[in-house]
C-alpha cells in the first residue's frame, strides 16, 4: 500500500511569502525523501535555471486526508545544496543553537481575517457593520462569523499535534485568533506555518480567503497582529531578566520593527491597541505600549514579555531569531 505526503514550503512572494504545496505517493514504510520543483512558478528562480530542492524538516499526521497521509514541512535549498534565499528557517537554526543553554520558549498569538468578496465575513456588501466593541470572544449569530471554520481548524491542530493553546474571536467582526506555543523556536515556528496551511485549505472549502493582511479594513478598524511571548529561563525565574531583555529590545527596536511583516506603517498608528512603529516602549499591562508585561509578572517578579508589534504575515523564523539574538546576547553578560 500507499501513503499521501503533501510537501509543503514558503514561497518568494514579496512583500508577504505564500504557502505552496504538492502531493508525493510514497510506498509504506518509505523515508521521505528530499523532493523538487520549479522556482520560476514562486518567485523563488529564473526560468533559464529553475530548479528548487525541497528538504523535509518537520512533518505531522495530514488531517485532512486523514489515515496514514502526513504534512511535510520543507526548506527550500538550492540544486547545490545550499539555503534559497527565502529560506530563513537555516537562519534561524544557528541561533537556536547558539542560545540553547537558555532555554528560549515562545508563545505566538497568530490572528487573521476569514473574508469573502474581498470584505471579512460579518461586513454587509458595500458597508459597515456596527462599530468594534461587542465582537471580542463574543458569542451570537449578530457578533461571531466563521465559527464553524474556526473550530474546524482547531480539531486539525490538535490531531497533527501542533502545540496550539487557544482560539477567541477577536475584536473586528471577521476576525480571529489562534495561539501557538510555548515552545522553543523552531518548534514554534514550524508549527505556525503548518497552522496557517490548515487554515488556508479549512477556509478554502468555503471559498473564504485566510488572510494575514495587517489592516484588512482601514479607518476605526483594529488591525491583525502576531504578539509574540518570549521568556528564557532566567526570565521564567526572576523579574531582573525581563528587564534587561526589554532594554535590550529598545536598543535594537528599529532593526526589529522594520522585520515584523508587512503593514507596520498602517497598523502601528498608536491607535487601536498598538504603539506608533517609530517609538519604543515597554510596561505593565500596557496595550498601548510595544512591549507588554502581563500583569501576574509583575506580580510574581518572573514569566515572559510580550512583544506586541509584528504583524499578523511576520515571519516566524525571522521574528524569533531576532528575538533570541537580540535578547539571548543581552542576558549572556
Ligand atoms: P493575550 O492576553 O495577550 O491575548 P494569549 O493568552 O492570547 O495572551 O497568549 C499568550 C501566549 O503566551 C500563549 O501562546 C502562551 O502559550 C504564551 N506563554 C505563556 N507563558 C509563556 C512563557 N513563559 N514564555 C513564552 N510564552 C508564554
Ligand atoms: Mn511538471
Ligand atoms: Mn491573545
Ligand atoms: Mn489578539
Ligand atoms: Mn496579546
Amino acid at each position: 500500500m500507499s501513503f499521501k505526503a503533501e510537501y509543503i514550503w514558503i514561497d518568494g512572494t514579496e512583500p508577504t511569502a505564500q504557502l505552496r504545496s504538492k502531493t508525493r505517493v510514497l510506498a509504506d514504510g518509505a523515508e521521505l525523501p528530499i523532493w523538487g520543483f520549479d522556482g520560476s512558478s514562486t518567485n523563488q528562480a529564473e526560468g533559464s535555471s529553475s530548479d528548487c530542492q525541497l528538504k523535509p524538516v518537520f512533518s505531522c499526521p495530514d488531517p485532512l486526508r486523514g489515515g496514514d497521509s502526513v504534512l511535510v514541512l520543507c526548506e527550500v535549498l538550492n540544486v547545490d545544496g545550499t539555503p534559497h534565499s527565502s529560506n530563513h528557517r537555516a537562519l534561524l537554526t544557528p541561533i537556536a543553537e547558539q542560545f540553547a543553554d537558555q532555554e528560549s520558549w515562545f508563545g505566538i498569538e497568530q490572528e487573521y481575517t476569514l473574508m469573502k468578496d474581498g470584505r471579512p465575513l460579518g461586513f454587509p456588501e458595500g458597508g459597515y457593520p456596527a462599530p468594534q466593541g461587542p465582537y471580542y470572544c463574543a458569542a451570537g449569530g449578530n457578533y461571531v462569523f466563521g465559527r464553524d471554520i474556526v473550530e474546524e481548524h482547531l480539531d486539525a491542530c490538535i490531531a497533527a499535534g501542533l502545540k496550539i493553546s487557544g482560539i477567541n474571536a477577536e475584536v473586528m467582526p471577521g476576525q480571529w485568533e489562534f495561539q501557538i506555543g510555548p515552545a522553543g523556536p523552531e518548534e514554534v515556528s514550524d508549527h505556525i506555518w503548518v497552522a496557517r496551511y490548515l487554515a488556508l485549505r479549512i477556509a478554502e472549502k468555503q471559498g473564504v480567503q485566510f488572510s494575514l493582511e495587517a489592516k484588512p479594513v482601514k479607518g476605526d478598524w483594529n488591525g491583525t497582529g502576531a504578539h509574540t511571548n518570549f521568556s528564557t529561563k532566567a526570565m521564567r525565574e526572576g523579574y531582573d531578566p525581563i528587564i534587561t531583555a526589554c532594554e535590550a529590545l529598545g536598543e535594537k527596536f528599529l532593526e526589529h520593527v522594520k522585520a515584523y511583516g508587512t503593514g507596520t506603517e498602517e497598523r502601528l498608528t498608536g491607535a487601536h491597541e498598538t504603539a506608533k512603529w517609530s517609538e519604543f516602549s515597554y510596561g505593565v499591562s500596557n496595550r498601548g505600549a510595544s512591549v507588554r508585561l502581563p500583569w501576574q509578572v509583575e506580580i510574581e517578579r518572573k514569566g515572559y514579555l510580550e512583544d506586541r508589534r509584528p504583524n499578523a504575515d511576520m515571519d516566524p523564523y525571522i521574528v524569533t531569531r531576532m528575538i533570541t539574538n537580540t535578547c539571548c546576547t543581552a542576558l549572556e553578560k
